[in-house]
């Protein structure tokens, strides 16, 4: 690589972002898996050229931190040696493809959503025609039974239904049913649809990257398959129903049969290299040798034997993961915080693992955010605690942009206003 790499605001491994603890960069594992050697190369080369920090997205990608500005094209040059970074910035910047995390070993599933969610990786890719998509726009391929992307959208989602799959448009209120010969070339047709309706928005429009939703909500979810050419018909999109739950760290076995999948969450949405690199070697010992980044701050191993499910816990416990469904801090997501992230008012992490210690954290996520723009959980929380350059604020059943129940408040009483009757000198003693 002979010019460095260029700066953007929607990182990804060729388009580095600047953050308050270095360069950062999104590596995009195709359908969400790596191998063990793979998540064994990410994992030294973070440690190596970055602070070791890595988070997993809610888009099924791995967030590196902390990357010096020496030391970013040696990163993608050994991103590049083991098969996870793309041909080109453009393509890799587009290549946004979130897959439902068990895919073909989900014994239910009616498709094999990762072969599609690789295919359409592969064509985001390859065709430049596509390269003009904005940064953010992803894609979502979903025939999870036991495990499905609960309460995860994208701009254009592909879910079974009826004989095959449907296609769901964000913000839309009707669905494609489709064979699933037709899915491939019908989201392409929807992509280039896309395009032309943002070109025919005039230059300004495009440059403010627009997304499905406003392409929905000028047509109506008919007219953008209409405009696609995809004139089959379609059927009301009656939507998800209730808020899906997230899944919890822990084992489960699948249909009664041999194997299982052990979800290991990620402590306050970050892991070390080094619990990385352990997870690997458990990947060799206790799984099919994959590693899945699923959207909920957890990654999967799947094949696991009920067996062997007790010791793939005990050895990701002490490599510093959550293992436990009840564990407080599995109801917490958190954003980056300070020093991370620039914008943040108040090193997050750190106040959860307070809050956490404390045995005040309630059911339902608990949002701690550090600023109004609530990256970590765009959707409304039960409570949500929003760092203010005053202290904390607390929005009930809300964003972070709601209107706040209470301003202004220290960690101390952020953790009393969650539980009122909390004794914080007593669980200060019991940490
Ligand atoms: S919510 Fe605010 S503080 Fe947190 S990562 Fe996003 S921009 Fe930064």
């Amino acid at each position: 690589m002979n010019a460095p790499p260029a700066r953007g605001w929607c990182p990804s491994l060729m388009t580095p972002m600047e953050a308050g603890d270095g360069l950062l960069v999104r590596i995009k594992p195709r359908a969400a898996t790596l191998t063990a050697e793979q998540a064994a190369g990410v994992a030294e080369a973070s440690g190596r050229y970055g602070n070791g920090i890595v988070e997993p997205t809610n888009r099924g990608h791995l967030q590196v931190r902390g990357l010096a500005e020496t030391g970013i094209e040696d990163f993608v040059r050994a991103m590049a040696d083991i098969g996870l970074a793309g041909t080109s910035p453009r393509g890799e910047a587009v290549r946004n493809v979130l897959a439902d995390p068990l895919g073909p070993d989900d014994p239910a599933a009616r498709f094999d959503s990762h072969r599609l969610a690789r295919r359409l990786s592969d064509v985001l890719e390859s065709d430049p025609a596509l390269h003009g998509l904005p940064g953010k726009f992803g894609l979502l391929v979903d025939a999870g039974v036991a495990l499905p992307l609960a309460g995860c959208t994208a701009d254009i989602m592909v879910r079974s239904g009826g004989d095959g799959a449907v296609i769901a448009l964000d913000g839309g209120d009707r669905l494609l049913p489709l064979p699933l010969s037709a899915v491939e070339d019908s989201v392409y047709r929807l992509l280039t649809a896309f395009l032309s309706w943002m070109k025919g928005q005039g230059r300004r429009a495009a440059a403010s990257a627009p997304r499905m939703k406003a392409m929905v909500a000028a047509n109506g979810a008919h007219g953008v398959f209409r405009a696609a050419g995809l004139d089959g018909e379609t059927r009301p999109d009656t939507g998800p129903g209730e808020p899906a739950k997230r899944p919890l760290p822990g084992f489960v076995p699948i249909a009664d049969g041999p194997r299982g999948y052990f979800l290991s969450g990620a402590r306050f949405g970050g892991l070390e290299s080094e619990a990385l690199a352990e997870l690997a070697k458990l990947a060799r010992t206790f799984s099919d040798g994959t590693i899945r980044i699923t959207p909920w701050k957890a990654v999967l191993s799947w094949g696991v034997s009920p067996t062997d499910a007790p010791s793939l816990r005990d050895r990701a416990a002490r490599a510093g993961f959550i293992v436990e469904p009840d564990d407080p801090r599995a109801r917490i997501v958190v954003c980056a915080g300070r020093p991370r992230c620039a914008s943040a008012k108040a090193d997050t992490r750190s106040d959860a693992a307070f809050i956490a210690a404390t045995g005040s954290v309630p059911e339902g996520p608990l949002h701690i955010s550090g600023c109004t723009k609530g990256c970590a959980h765009p959707s409304p929380a039960p409570v949500a605690l929003v760092a203010t350059a005053a202290g904390y604020d607390l929005v009930r059943d809300g964003r972070p942009v709601d209107p706040p129940e209470r301003t202004g408040m220290t960690q101390e009483e952020a953790a009393r206003a969650l539980a009122p009757t909390l004794d914080l000198a007593s669980s200060a003693s019991g940490r």
